[in-house]
């Protein structure tokens, strides 16, 4: 067995470990080159260890308080992980009628610590939903209500609601990804909030559940969780004084991770958590409700790694480019929020200098890149590459743009490895056309 080395690479889940002076990253026990060579690349590889770890560590956090974590299915629906989570307990925040198939997969049991969120959920996802037996629909607008209440009456079964209200709060993150302000679609006016409420309430297939709130994702202060939290918890005070059975409070997700080049995020979660805790927690003081949290990327981001291969070095002029067999198909992160991600060879050769290098995928767009003027160790054609934290918003954002075929996901788990999804093929990618 290898030696363990103290160079930790963002999660203890990923680590080089040395053999004969060459430090190799591995995924658990099992070294990332020989997954490579194994299944190929471009490939997705999870830590079933640092997905539980995460969970646990975020569960445990709101310990003191009745809670449930209903894991956001769209930060990676691999049925595998989900699995996995629901095995921890978690409950499942859905945004579609397909995830929510995904949920029902995993287990029937599932389906009740489940909450539908969305602005557009259409007549057939609620039929569905409705049948599921789910814990809560996250309403948010008047007219979703209004559908919501005519689907239930023709099921024939009473939908337990919440209105998610926008709070109107500043969260610090990138503009597409921050949802709370009065000027994004999502969420009904905290100023309409009593007026839908007592709506709502009048209708007699729908039953007054909760409040549900979302300010963004990737958000790295509590400072406006917090802020959001005091507004709902307001908000709950008074309708239960109007007599309304506010029994659930739903925080949403949206808690950051840390993307640059620190180290150990792992150890640091338990604190982020704490204070994410305490800043959601604190407000509540006194409200008799079930906490649901929304998280997905806290969970899952730093548990996988996207393993690509360098193809071709070449210079334009001064600059230097890395093209590599994945692309923005891939991983649309970078190119859709220009957002960093850590890229490091999976075999370290040390002392052999570095150079700034932009690292791009095969696609026929400029925007396609993962890392530009990024200082790395000088690479050769044929290079291993981990793009670190692509466990969330990674293959649940992928496409097959340019008929790329999607990359094989697989779960480690010490020594195991698991394919807990097949590489596309290209044959199944046209089969649907005519
Ligand atoms: C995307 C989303 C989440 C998950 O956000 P993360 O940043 O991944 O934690 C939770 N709730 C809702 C309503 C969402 O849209």
């Amino acid at each position: 067995m290898p030696k363990q080395t103290n160079l930790i690479v963002r999660s203890p889940a990923f680590l080089y470990r040395e053999a004969k002076k060459v430090f190799e990253l591995h995924c658990e026990q099992v070294p990332l080159a020989k997954l490579a060579a194994r299944f190929g690349t471009p490939a997705y590889v999870y830590s079933t260890q640092a997905a539980q770890f995460r969970f646990k560590a975020l569960d445990q956090a709101f310990d003191r308080v009745p809670h449930t974590l209903c894991y956001s299915v769209k930060a990676n629906s691999n049925l595998s992980l989900l699995r996995l989570l629901h095995k921890m307990g978690s409950g499942f925040d859905v945004v579609s009628g397909g995830e929510l198939e995904r949920v029902a997969q995993v287990g029937r049991r599932a389906l009740q610590n489940t909450v539908f969120s969305g602005v557009g959920k259409t007549a057939d996802e609620m039929d569905t939903a409705l049948r599921a037996g789910i814990l809560m629909f996250n309403l948010e607008s008047e007219s979703e209500m209004r559908l919501l209440a005519e689907r239930a009456h023709r099921v024939k079964k009473k939908a337990p609601v919440a209105f998610r209200v926008n709070p109107d709060v500043v969260a610090e993150t990138h503009p597409y990804i921050s949802t709370g302000l009065r000027e994004h679609k999502f969420g009904v006016p905290m100023a309409d909030a009593l007026r839908l409420y007592s709506a709502a309430a009048e209708q007699c297939w729908l039953e007054v559940r909760g409040i549900s709130v979302h300010i963004g994702s990737q958000i790295t202060s509590v400072q406006p969780f917090g802020e959001a939290m005091a507004r709902v918890a307001e908000l709950a005070r008074e309708l239960l004084n109007r007599g309304h059975a506010i029994r659930y409070i739903d925080s949403g997700g949206g808690l950051g991770i840390c993307y640059g080049n620190g180290q150990g995020v792992e150890q640091e979660l338990s604190v982020t958590a704490a204070a994410y805790a305490q800043a959601l927690i604190g407000p509540l003081r006194g409200l008799d409700v079930h906490l649901l949290l929304e998280p997905g990327r806290s969970i899952v981001g730093p548990a996988g790694v996207l393993l690509t291969r360098v193809l071709y070095l070449k210079k334009n002029g001064e600059k230097r480019f890395a093209v590599v067999d994945a692309a923005m198909n891939d991983l649309l992160r970078p190119s859709l929020y220009n957002a960093y991600h850590e890229i490091v060879p999976v075999e370290r050769r040390d002392g052999t200098g570095t150079a700034k290098v932009d690292i791009v995928g095969p696609i026929c767009e400029t925007g396609d890149f993962f890392a530009r003027d990024r200082k790395m160790p000088s690479l050769e054609e044929g290079d291993l590459l981990a793009i670190l934290d692509a466990g969330a918003y990674g293959m649940s954002l992928a496409s097959n743009y340019n008929s790329r075929p999607r990359p094989v996901e697989l779960l480690v788990q010490g020594k195991k490895v698991k394919v807990v999804r097949k590489r596309e093929s290209i044959k199944g990618l046209i089969a649907y056309e005519k």
